[in-house]
């Protein structure tokens, strides 16, 4: 069975304990490959390669820096097919999904910050007749980035494209859930000669390889995305080293819908962000608002529309949800739909396994779920599910939908659906999110700050944002 490797120092090398843990494929339930179980030793291995190589990184031109991680775009291109399928495989998404949203998103990530670190201009504050101050952005130095299962190479380079823009040396852990696609990147990285030591992917788990790179004394800045008790753990223990932090972590986003909205267009947006990628994208608008003059006729189109939705295996081109991640997830996503009926809701569409056909009859299969007739303050409605659940809830008024919308400690994302321009605004302007997509879902351009406030996290990615974020500000004043 395939071993994947650690990429350190340039060498791909097995941990040092010998130790590997197994790799599980969701759309069947089997074990395919084998995953590092990496420790301090090979954390501090990665460390230690990554400083070794930062000042020459961090002298180079941005130009040259940014030629560097332009080839491993075109190498990741040149792969496509290879990295859409393991993206799939690895994850139970839908290959469609890896093909139009996960692999195309990663190259762009790395073309976005290796073109946008050359435009990238510090500031200056003339005083007159006393001086000027200019402030230079030096990169940290090593730094660690840590990501999550559910958009796993997408939000991997997300960190790592900035960071390595920025100057630094990156120690990096993909999720131990899907890790396969970062041993792509390697193959990559080792193909184009990209500069050894600059980039380390180290797999694990996070209790001990994620772990490790947070304590090191070396990393200076933690980029981490992944669930909020992890983001917690993750502060308590970089904040006393005075690290810098990046968190983005759940979410419990609403989807607020008025009745004078564009029904079509409402409806057909809707169903993808409830379902795309399985509930399982942090930006999904799990709590759906719904205004009572439109109440009935959306929840009749929706749950006819869902009943039909095609769940199956990932390699079947008609797949609109393919399997979720884990056994441990799906039970955890059944166990909410448990939930919510002994909270008093009626389940209308959905509500359970799937058992498809041998050889995916093992496989994580839930069926698209809407659920209505709960209270805004229940725990379904309060905790993040992160799968293929949605509740329904009728409002009358903006200030009641409000309420509702801002109760949960998230505040990561927020649809609004509606035809009135100062609605719009006020409500985007008092909603608790950091992004707010009126009439619209999962736009994005890459320049924007992206993350979210109270338990979604502390920082923000994306653009500028991110190369602050990797780079230490130092003002230097000069007498005129
Ligand atoms: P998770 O927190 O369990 O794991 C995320 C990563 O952290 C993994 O690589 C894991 O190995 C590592 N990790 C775990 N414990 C660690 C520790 N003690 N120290 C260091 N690293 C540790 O999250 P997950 O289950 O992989 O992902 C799902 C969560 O991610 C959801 O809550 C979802 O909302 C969130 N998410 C947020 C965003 C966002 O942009 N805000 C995007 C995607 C996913």
């Amino acid at each position: 069975m395939e071993k994947i490797q650690n990429y350190i120092n340039g060498v791909f090398e097995a941990p040092q304990s010998g130790k590997y843990f197994d790799n599980i494929e969701p759309a069947k339930g089997e074990v395919y490959s084998q995953i590092p179980d990496s420790q301090v030793e090979d954390i501090e291995k990665a460390v230690s390669a990554a400083k070794n190589a930062f000042p020459i990184w961090s002298k180079m031109s941005i130009e040259e820096r940014g030629d560097w991680m332009t080839k491993v775009a075109d190498g990741i291109a040149n792969r496509m097919d290879e990295f859409i399928a393991a993206e799939s495989r690895d994850n139970g998404k839908p290959i469609k999904i890896a093909e139009h949203v996960d692999i195309p998103r990663a190259i762009s990530n790395f073309k976005f910050f290796a073109t946008g670190i050359q435009h990238f201009a510090s500031e200056s504050h003339n005083m007159v007749g006393v001086g000027i101050n200019y402030t230079l952005r030096k990169p940290l130095g090593v730094v660690g980035c840590i990501s999550p299962w559910n958009l796993p190479l997408y939000l991997f380079t997300w960190k790592i494209a900035p960071a390595l823009a920025a100057g630094n040396c990156v120690v990096a852990k993909p999720s131990e859930v899907t890790p396969y696609t970062a041993y792509l990147l390697c193959k990559v990285m080792d193909e184009v000669g990209f500069p050894k030591g600059v980039l380390n992917i180290v797999h694990g788990f996070g209790q001990s390889a994620g772990d490790a790179i947070v304590r090191h004394k070396e990393t200076k800045a933690i980029s981490f995305t992944g669930g909020t008790a992890t983001g917690k753990a993750i502060a308590t223990i970089a904040a006393p080293m005075f690290k810098k932090l990046s968190l983005e972590l759940g979410g419990k986003n609403p989807n607020i819908i008025f009745d004078d909205c564009d029904f079509d267009e409402m409806l057909k947006t809707t169903i993808r962000s409830s379902f795309a990628n399985q509930g399982q994208i942090c930006l999904c608008g799990s709590r759906i608002f719904v205004q009572k003059g439109i109440y009935d006729k959306f929840k009749n189109a929706f749950v006819e529309k869902i009943k039909q939705a095609k769940v199956s295996n990932p390699e079947d081109p008609k797949a609109q949800l393919g399997a979720v991640v884990s056994e441990g997830h799906m039970e955890k996503v059944l166990g909410y739909i448990d939930l919510a009926k002994e909270e008093g809701g009626t389940v209308l569409a959905g509500g359970n396994r799937v058992v498809l056909d041998a050889p995916y009859d093992k496989g994580y299969y839930i069926e698209p779920t809407i659920i209505e007739g709960l209270d805004y303050q229940c725990r379904t409605n309060q905790e993040e599910i992160f799968g293929p659940v949605v509740t329904i809830t009728p409002f009358e008024t903006e200030k009641e939908v409000l309420t509702m919308a801002n109760s949960t400690e998230y505040g990561l994302s927020a649809t609004l659906w509606t035809n009135n321009l100062k609605r719009a605004h006020r409500m985007a302007d008092e909603i608790d999110a950091g992004i707010v997509w009126v009439n619209s879902w999962l736009v994005r351009d890459l320049r924007t700050p992206f993350g979210g406030v109270k338990s979604s996290g502390v920082g923000r990615e994306g653009g500028w944002e991110a190369l602050k974020f990797f780079t230490e500000p130092k003002n230097v004043f000069i007498k005129s």
